[in-house]
């Protein structure tokens, strides 16, 4: 049985290209960048370029990417050094957020006594950008705006050119996750005042374990980790670097290929729709699905039942692979505090299904009679 991968806002698969450029690079230019000899300077060439096509691609500067090991680092970063550097002490944040932005507002709130303010959000997840821009309007202290760009559990899409310029106009910094968007969505930094971005190469068919930040110019913010001052002693340790060549091209792929990727991805998701409304007509969806959504996560739900407890597991003796509704990290699942946020009522079991540019209509078809028998 060929298994149908419908979890690609948990990962993506790498790319064949991308592989394969990490591959030679792994067994041929394994010299230290930071060593003067040629193969030093080799493997020092292939980040720099590398740092080229991510700044291109966002319209940064390249002194303003900073390579890392993964999304929750930068956020981490991104967050941590605000408070230690830019004498923030008002957070504004979402109920929403992804654990590495939301524990990380935990630890400076017990840490450095800041001040963690949750803006509202509806049923689909979206804030209330009144709500938004009287806080920041009121608020004397220094502020941090942390918003995600895509919502990882709803696809939910908050507007971040609206939330960048508010921040902007109240001297605010601004954070945004954009750990599920990049390579989707263009990302302007010239024309979305960000003061710091967060990526992850692995949600766009890159490697695990690299990412990057953004951090504007302007912030001046310390490093994280101490050492041997790599990445313009931002970053400390010794560059990966075939990964950090597979997560450029995996970028420049992902904007390369925009316009045919989500227009597939969008012609996926109707027919998903469609379909579970003709054949379980007891299906709901959530997030802002007919708003402003990102169309790779569709998250729907089925009345409880004691099947549907035990949905997943059948799932995927069926073949398939979906993400429950909840949270689910080191294997363990517990109860998602993005759809406690959205107050999905209690007698509904949700379902986050997330495609790509890979995934068919065929497999779609699949999972829907998988479902039906399954509820
Ligand atoms: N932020 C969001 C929105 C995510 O979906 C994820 C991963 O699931 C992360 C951050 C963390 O990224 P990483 O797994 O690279 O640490």
């Amino acid at each position: 049985m060929k298994r149908i991968y419908l979890d690609h806002a948990a990962t993506t698969p790498v790319d064949q290209e991308v592989l394969e450029l990490m591959t030679q690079i792994w067994r041929e230019d394994y010299g230290n960048p930071s060593s003067i000899y040629a193969e030093g300077r080799k493997a020092r060439m292939i980040i720099e370029n590398a740092r080229k096509t991510v700044a291109n691609g966002l319209n940064a500067s390249l002194g303003e990417i900073f390579f890392t090991s993964c999304g929750t680092e930068g956020n981490n970063m991104a967050i941590k050094n605000a408070v230690r550097d830019l004498g923030v002490e008002v957070i504004i944040s979402s109920p929403t957020e992804h654990h590495s932005v939301w524990h990380s507002l935990l630890a400076v709130e017990r840490d450095f006594g800041v001040t963690v303010i949750y803006l509202d959000v509806d049923e689909k997840g979206r804030i209330d950008l009144l709500q938004l821009k009287s806080l920041l309007e009121t608020t004397q202290k220094k502020v941090l705006v942390s918003l995600m760009y895509v919502n990882n559990e709803l696809g939910t899409v908050h507007p971040i050119q609206a939330i960048a310029d508010l921040a902007k106009a109240n001297g605010a910094y601004f954070h945004t996750d954009a750990v599920q968007a990049i390579g989707s969505f263009e990302i302007d930094v010239q024309k979305t005042p960000i003061s710091f971005l967060t990526c992850s190469a692995h949600k766009f068919n890159g490697p695990k374990g690299v990412g990057f930040i953004y951090i504007n110019g302007d912030n001046i913010i310390k490093p994280l980790l101490d050492g041997g001052a790599q990445e313009r002693n931002m970053r400390s340790g010794t560059e990966n670097t075939a990964q950090i060549a597979g997560l450029a091209l995996a970028f420049q792929k992902a904007n390369d290929q925009r316009e045919e990727r989500m227009s597939h991805i969008v012609g996926l998701r109707k027919h998903l729709m469609k379909r579970l409304v003709e054949v379980i007509p007891e299906v709901q969806f959530h997030g802002d699905y007919d708003g402003a959504f990102h169309p790779k996560i569709l998250n729907i739900s089925i009345p409880t039942s004691p099947k549907a407890e035990i949905l997943l597991f059948n799932l995927d003796i069926n073949g398939i692979c979906a993400s429950g509704g909840s949270a689910c990290s080191s294997g363990v699942e517990s109860a998602s505090h993005v759809l406690e946020a959205i107050k999905l009522p209690e007698d509904r079991r949700a379902l986050r299904v997330s495609m790509s540019h890979t995934t068919t209509i065929e497999e779609l078809d699949r999972f829907v009679d998988v479902l039906r028998q399954n509820i």
